[in-house]
């Protein structure tokens, strides 16, 4: 049997760049070598959503055509929409008595987004608990590589323990997952945050039409020192240059850029214009395909529908085996 691949994305709006560096394409990369499942994580996206569930039936559908603009092939890639796998609630609710209230107090990535959503009414409790389900998310699928950003390491270790717990008290039936980072683990948002998130109005969306890249990239954050074009600026930490890096595949153009812009011999508009070019050389194929499959929701329907039938299938088989080391298989009416 082929090695496993589970990742995943929450349906909270398109995927943008940092999800194609953190990610997407090492998903691409890998698919014809492991049996992949990429779980539409909209459950998840509910825990800091609920109030906005009206929303998820259409960023489904988003996030599958993103998958498909970049290259993810359905036929070894299969989409999974989490909440169409009531196996995986099961699964989480089992889980959760082998993670102790402090583990999870303890999670960076965690504490984090909850400074960053600031919940008006407190913390909810399927917020706190999601590192939890998306352990269950994993190891139902036995798993053994996840491709994801740095923000989610604390969760492939949360992973690892429960794994490691439960083969432990039960029976040897889980697999302990490793993560996979991509070229960028985390790339920096166009305000200079430290991450491109979709919950931060900070990014560029891989189905971003022109415009709408050039206005992102022309008004992104660079070096808050350099006043005028002539000043000796900052490359470091400037994201401007991270993401020429990233996407401009001439690296004679960037030391050339980097040079110039340390002595102030070129400017912010000069620097940018030039990303510009290169964003566009990389997501013009990519938006033409995602605009093909936009214009076919039947179809993406169905691949959606076909991938969660084979990925519901996988649950059904692993819950047989954890019931049945969890001596939950009981024999009542025989
Ligand atoms: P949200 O703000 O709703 O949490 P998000 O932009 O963080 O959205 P997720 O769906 O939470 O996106 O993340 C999906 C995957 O993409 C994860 O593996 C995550 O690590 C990766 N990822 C997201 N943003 C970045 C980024 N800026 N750099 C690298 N990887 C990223
Ligand atoms: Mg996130």
């Amino acid at each position: 049997m082929r090695k496993r691949i589970l990742t995943g994305d929450r349906p909270t709006g398109p995927l943008h760049l940092g999800h194609y560096v953190g990610s997407l394409a090492n998903r691409v990369r890998l698919q014809d070598e492991y049996d992949t499942y990429v779980l539409i994580a909209d459950v998840q996206a509910l825990t800091d959503n609920f109030e906005h569930p009206e929303k998820l039936e259409a960023n489904i559908f988003e996030v599958a055509c993103d998958y498909l603009a970049v290259g993810l092939d359905p036929e070894k890639a299969k989409f999974v929409v989490q909440s169409m796998v009531p196996e995986l609630p099961e699964l989480t609710i089992y889980l959760m008595n082998l993670v102790t209230v402090a583990t999870l107090e303890r999670n960076p990535t965690v504490k984090e987004e909850i400074k960053q959503r600031n919940f008006a009414k407190g913390v909810p409790v399927g917020f706190y608990t999601y590192p939890i389900s998306q352990a269950a998310d994993i190891t139902i699928f036995k798993a053994e590589l996840v491709p994801v950003g740095e923000d989610q390491l604390p969760m492939i270790e949360q992973a690892r323990e429960i794994v490691r717990r439960f083969n432990r008290l039960y029976r040897k039936v889980l697999i302990e997952p490793k993560a996979m980072l991509g070229q960028m683990a985390r790339l920096p948002g166009t305000d200079g945050g430290a991450k491109m998130s979709k919950s931060l109005n900070n990014s560029i969306s891989l189905g971003d039409p022109s415009e709408v890249v050039r206005k992102r990239v022309m008004s992104m954050f660079t070096d808050p020192t350099r006043i005028h074009p002539t000043d000796p600026g900052h490359v470091e930490g400037n994201p401007v240059f991270t993401y020429h890096e990233v996407f401009n595949p001439n690296k004679d153009e960037i030391e050339d850029l980097k040079d110039r812009y340390r002595k102030g011999t070129v400017g912010d508009v000069a620097v940018k214009q030039k990303l510009f070019d290169a964003l566009e050389k990389f997501l013009g194929p990519i938006r033409e395909r995602r605009n093909q499959f936009a214009s076919q929701p039947k179809r993406v329907h169905e691949i959606i529908m076909e991938g969660t039938r084979k990925g519901r299938a996988v649950a059904q088989a692993t819950m047989a085996e954890v019931r049945d080391a969890m001596r939950l298989s009981y024999k009542f009416d025989s």
